[in-house]
């Protein structure tokens, strides 16, 4: 188990006036100075806020684009200070350059972010000299950045090793829920993948077969299947090459008991673009010509009766072209399927990716959801049954 803030704050000496490391995902884009998705800036809040609350010296660790190990004033943090100030309603600082004389000198209880923890060459190596360098900053460390958590940087993982380690709220919310999904799961459990290629997600397939009880195969990477067993998938995207690889997972979802669901009824078109000119057909009818761009109603309303069974669901991967309507037909109806069965209190449902987040709030349940990560690559090794590094840290 890892210590959460419930620890910190149990910790009898207080942490009324003590400096404390957070670091948090500020990786936000932005345009001119000016942030365009505060959703990051948002999920920070709780944990800065409730450490300030209580009289620490919150210093913020962030990174910040990929400036190299070199100091890039376009990528400073600086005007993340200010980002924050106005989304907490409070006074966030800024230190460039900090020594624990400054740090002393700060006010218990203000908020001070610091510069981006990329422009340190020693960051990405996870230099131990720098780690020192930084823990001697503070009295304890708090890791909230669950999407960083796949990189073994200093400011995600070797301080913790150095001071005091604890989650923070969006890193112990982040971890509960992943748990509840995969790690001690509801049985029977489904997971979706989807999305454009198998290549991309052969370490997730492989993991899940032996971990879920149904996979339901969609998107580009259910067409390579498909043709692995014979079909024709016309001029669909499909990794021919990968036929045997396929096959593989098939047999060892097979041995595992877990019942793999490819689609019998797909929605094709000659061209790759929004309104195109489609039709249903049964996925043996797919003419030389057309391209596969979602899967079926029929498949649909079976996969829905699937999870009706299931009490837990892990979704990445949209099923179909969802950006180009009407290809966005099946991601929408099974995500809305997996809202309703979640409201109703039969189902979990736990979900992650860049394009299914989109694609979840293109159908209007991103918050019907129990749970939607936005950690992009850490929820993709976290899929691959990988300890990452930052999360395995907090664990001693
Ligand atoms: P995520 O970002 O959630 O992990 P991916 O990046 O793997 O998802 O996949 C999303 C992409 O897959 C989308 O851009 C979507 O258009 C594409 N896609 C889904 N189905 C198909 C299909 N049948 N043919 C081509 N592309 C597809
Ligand atoms: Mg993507």
């Amino acid at each position: 188990m890892f210590k959460t803030i419930d620890d910190l704050l149990a910790d009898p000496h207080g942490i009324a006036g003590k400096p404390v490391l957070v670091r948090e995902d500020l990786n936000v884009p932005m345009h001119d100075g000016v942030v365009s998705d505060d959703t990051r800036l948002l999920a920070a809040m709780p944990t800065l806020a409730e450490l300030a609350d209580h009289g620490a010296k919150v210093l913020v660790l962030a990174h910040f684009g990929r400036p190299d190990g070199k100091v890039d004033p376009a990528l400073s943090l600086q005007p993340m200070a200010g980002a924050l100030a106005s989304v907490m309603g409070r006074h966030v600082g800024f230190l460039g350059a900090p020594d624990r004389h400054a740090v002393d000198i700060l006010e218990p209880g203000s908020i001070t972010v610091l510069e981006n923890t990329r422009f340190y060459p020693g960051e990405k190596t996870n230099d131990p000299a720098l780690a020192k360098q930084m823990a001697s900053l503070a009295d304890f460390y708090v890791n909230d950045a669950f999407s960083a958590a796949h990189r073994a940087h200093v400011s995600t993982e070797g301080l913790a090793h150095l001071l005091p380690a604890f989650a923070g709220r969006a890193m112990e919310a982040e971890l509960k829920a992943l748990e509840i999904a995969l790690d001690q799961p509801e049985h029977p459990v489904a997971a979706v993948v989807g999305g454009s290629k198998v290549s991309s997600k052969l370490d997730v397939l492989t993991h899940l077969v032996g971990k879920v009880d149904h996979l339901i195969i969609g998107g580009g990477m259910a067409n390579t299947f498909l043709a692995a067993r014979g079909v024709d998938v016309g001029t669909s995207l499909c990794e021919h090459d990968l036929a045997e690889t396929a096959n593989a997972i098939l047999d060892a979802a097979d041995k595992a008991n877990c019942t793999v669901h490819l689609p019998y009824d797909v929605v094709v078109a000659k061209t790759f673009a929004a309104h195109a000119d489609h039709r249903t057909v049964n996925v043996h009818e797919v003419a030389a010509d057309e391209m596969i761009l979602d899967i079926g109603d029929a498949a649909v309303e079976a996969l829905s009766d699937v999870l009706k069974t299931c009490r837990t669901l892990v979704w990445n991967g949209p099923l179909g072209a969802f950006e180009y309507p009407p290809f966005d037909r099946a991601t929408v109806a099974l995500a809305r399927t997996a809202a309703a069965l979640t409201r109703e209190g039969t189902l979990v449902s736990v979900a992650g990716g860049g394009d299914t987040v989109a694609a979840l709030n293109h159908a209007g349940v991103g918050d019907d959801f129990s749970y939607v990560s936005t950690a992009g690559g850490a929820f993709l090794e976290w899929m691959e049954g990988i300890e990452l590094p930052g999360v395995k840290a907090l664990h001693r």
